[in-house]
């Protein structure tokens, strides 16, 4: 078991499936995150986050040229005009929008909230199916252009990726079982909510769906997850059926998926839609924000909801969020099966 795996934005199990479909893409994907578990297994997490100082949360994008070694050729850093490169640009400005909402909506500076610098790769090998966050910096694949297209294409995977870095800093939930379900949950709501803001969408509005940007031709019209309702995000003859489920009874109990971060975080997705729907998306979000600086590496969904619950009763009695929050918090996670 790689406790360190990095955060895919396409779960090995999925691009398993494409790969027994005869998608090559798939197959030559999958045999590079294997080199990337070797090369991540290397890095030292301690040493990283002590190693950094202040920072001026500065974006830097590089391109990888196809390649597979990071950070070679730098490509835009902040500041810069915008080039001719498209992936470029939409890194650098998807990972602006992310870590402006960190810092005027969280008050959050940057990944590591002391300005760590956003480096972002673009470009990684040739049709390489996914986008991943390493520990350190940010890896963006250009798709196949029939099953995925560019994955710097889409706001709320950046925003989902990014987050894995501020868990890495805040709670550094195991990337495993139910710890890791909720460390893939989180990326998703950050995901999704700073979409939601930068769209300016209500709760009602939004389409809740996280990766519907990056599908290509093959799979238009599919996603890679529904907050809103899981296990509708995808259902065709590559990827399978979704699997999510969006209440405890269906829980996923098997070794997939690192015991299924990507499937059971469905329960918690869920959960923080209807808080979503009540209380409206930055109310929640900011609920969520302040129980996930609380949070420890190894909570399960219990203790979750334990912590969502406290952060929703420390807002509402600042009055940040509506009084009815913790009531909320706690209708919705009964409504998915979870208790204290
Ligand atoms: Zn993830």
């Amino acid at each position: 078991m790689m406790k360190h795996m990095p955060d895919f934005v396409v779960p090995v199990y999925i691009l398993e499936r494409l790969a027994q479909n005869d998608v090559d893409a798939a197959r030559a994907s999958l045999s590079k995150l294997r080199l990337i578990h070797r090369q991540r297994n290397l890095l030292d997490f301690d040493l990283i986050s002590t190693a950094i100082g202040e920072g001026g949360s500065e974006r830097h994008v590089y391109d990888c040229g196809h390649n597979t070694r990071l950070r070679v050729q730098e490509a835009r850093k902040e500041g810069d005009r915008s080039g001719s490169d498209e992936a470029v640009n939409q890194a650098y400005d998807f990972a602006g929008i992310v870590r402006d909402y960190f810092k005027e909506v969280l008050n959050r500076n940057s990944i590591d909230n002391r300005g760590l610098d956003l480096l972002l790769n673009v470009h990684y090998g040739r049709n390489f199916l996914n986008a991943f966050w390493n520990g350190e910096e940010m890896v963006f694949g250009d798709g196949d252009g029939k099953i995925f297209i560019g994955f710097t294409s889409s706001l709320d995977v950046i925003g989902h990726e990014l987050t894995h870095g501020v868990t890495q800093y805040t709670s550094g939930l195991e990337y495993e079982g139910q710890s890791g379900a909720i460390n893939e949950h989180l990326s998703d709501v950050f995901g999704t909510v700073i979409k939601q803001h930068h769209l300016k969408q209500t709760a009602s509005e939004a389409d809740w769906l996280i990766g519907a940007d990056i599908m290509g031709p093959s799979l238009k019209g599919q996603a890679l997850r529904s907050m809103k309702a899981p296990g509708t995000a995808f259902d065709n003859k590559l990827m399978g059926k979704d699997m999510q489920p969006d209440h405890m009874k269906n829980y996923y109990s098997g070794s997939d998926d690192n015991y299924g971060v990507h499937i059971n975080s469905g329960i918690l997705n869920k959960a923080f839609y209807l808080v979503s729907m009540e209380i409206g998306t930055d109310k929640a979000a900011a609920v969520w924000y302040q129980g996930m600086q609380k949070l420890y590496a190894t909570a399960d969904f219990s203790a979750f909801f334990h912590t969502i619950q406290q952060a929703a009763q420390s807002l509402a009695d600042k009055g940040e969020v509506p009084e009815t929050a913790p009531k909320s918090v706690e209708s919705a996670f009964q409504a998915v099966g979870i208790s204290q």
